[in-house]
């Protein structure tokens, strides 16, 4: 989950991350009262998960009340990147700003581990520093069972030739912005630029966020309130109160499977067949887990058929501890279960059952013959009937 930029700076602020204060507004009026606060001028800085908001006339000072107001009016509303703004933060403005440094903690999946991204060239976007100026550039991997002690933290100001005078303040950074990034369950912590200001002190102006989705047991209510609600999609929203593992994609073919793996081939597979039926690709993902019983099976069929961009099904179940009979009556079941509900089902369903007692699942839903389920065995067969289908 990525974090609106005021969102991390809270986080940062509660761990000790050197921040200017400020408060998050969404009408224009409210930059009034909010300036008045920080003492009569402010940065007004849209709200968007997306970078180059100051190049994108996101980020704008504000000397009086009255400016601040205009520059809200201006930036509420504003489209950046395909994102709308639909909320100002109105920040302390920083000293004047010496020097602009990059510093972030990620999950480097790639090599399993943890690593540190150093540069006192920061300001602009990291990739464009890296791209020209590789060498400015300082990438270290963190030790998890080590993390970033002070030690840590000073090789890592080496790495990135930190000048002499900053050296200790941004070594204390790095350590509290690792305390974020352990104690939040991040998978990434930015601050882009971390300002080096007249009084020599050094100031996260520029944060981003993004906490791991799986550690949300660990922060249950606080995940729940950083949640933006508003940009949810439904569906995935719906699908989050049945306990369903859903992820909504953009084609026709909505994709009901057992098995993270099975599903993720599965949406290659219906993409592939694609390629020959319009174009036509995988709807969401959406993975029912091994039990695939028939109410799991209807509380997936019922988030799929509802979504209106969906206009085949393709249900890809290769039965393991859960034999292709129980997944069949579950199918049958459910398309009874939903009808039961007054909810008609017009779409095609098409079917493949593979593994332990395929044989009896298969004649489970000959025997009952729906008009709307057609039995394919081969999952290329499927996908390609599937494509078909939605591609009519
Ligand atoms: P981004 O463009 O989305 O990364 O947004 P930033 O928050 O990083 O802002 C872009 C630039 O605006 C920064 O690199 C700073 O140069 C400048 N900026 C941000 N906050 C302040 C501030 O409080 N005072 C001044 N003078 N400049 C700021
Ligand atoms: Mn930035």
């Amino acid at each position: 989950m990525d974090l609106f930029e005021y969102q991390a700076r809270d986080l940062f602020a509660k761990h000790g991350v050197p921040v200017l204060a400020g408060e998050v507004i969404d009408t224009p009026e409210a930059a009034r009262a909010a300036t008045e606060r920080l003492g009569g001028k402010s940065v007004v800085k849209a709200q968007v998960k997306v970078g180059g908001r100051g190049k994108a006339g996101g980020v704008k000072l504000a000397a009086t009340p009255d400016e601040a107001v205009a520059r809200a009016t201006d930036i509420l509303g504003m489209d950046i990147k395909g994102h709308t703004v639909h909320k100002v933060m109105i920040a302390e403005t920083a000293p004047e700003i010496l020097e602009e440094y990059y510093v972030s903690f990620l999950l480097d999946r790639a090599n399993r581990t943890f690593l540190s991204i150093a540069s006192v060239e920061g300001g602009m976007e990291i990739e464009e520093v890296a791209a020209t100026r590789p060498e400015a550039v300082a990438k270290t991997p963190i030790d998890a069972n080590k993390g970033v002690t002070p030690e840590v933290a000073r090789q890592i100001v080496e790495a990135a030739n930190f000048p002499a005078e900053v050296a200790d303040k941004v070594a204390d950074v790095l350590v509290t912005l690792w305390d974020v990034f352990v104690k939040e369950d991040a998978l990434l912590v930015e601050v882009n630029p971390l300002a080096k200001v007249a009084s020599g002190d050094v100031i996260a102006l520029d944060g981003k966020v993004s906490l791991d989705a799986n550690a949300e047991f660990r922060h249950t209510e606080q995940h729940a309130e950083l949640e933006d609600k508003a940009a949810a999609n439904p569906l995935e929203a719906a699908a989050k109160a049945k306990g369903l593992n859903y992820v909504k994609l953009d084609g026709e073919v909505g994709i009901i499977g057992n098995g993270a793996g099975l599903v993720m081939s599965t949406l290659d597979v219906v993409a592939y067949a694609g390629e020959n039926h319009s174009g036509v690709k995988p709807a969401n993902f959406l993975d029912i887990g091994g039990g695939a019983s028939a109410e799991v099976m209807a509380n997936g069929l019922e988030i799929i058929l509802g979504d209106p961009d969906v206009k085949s099904v393709f249900v890809n179940v290769f039965g393991g501890i859960t034999a292709c009979d129980a997944v069949a009556n579950g199918i049958v079941q459910a398309l009874e279960l939903l009808e039961s509900k007054g909810e008609e089902v017009t779409k095609p369903l098409v079917v493949r059952l593979d593994g332990n007692n395929a044989e009896l699942g298969r004649q489970i839903l000959d025997d009952r013959n729906h008009p709307l389920v057609q039995r394919v065995d081969t999952m290329d067969g499927a996908a390609d009937k599937a494509a078909e289908l939605a591609a009519k």
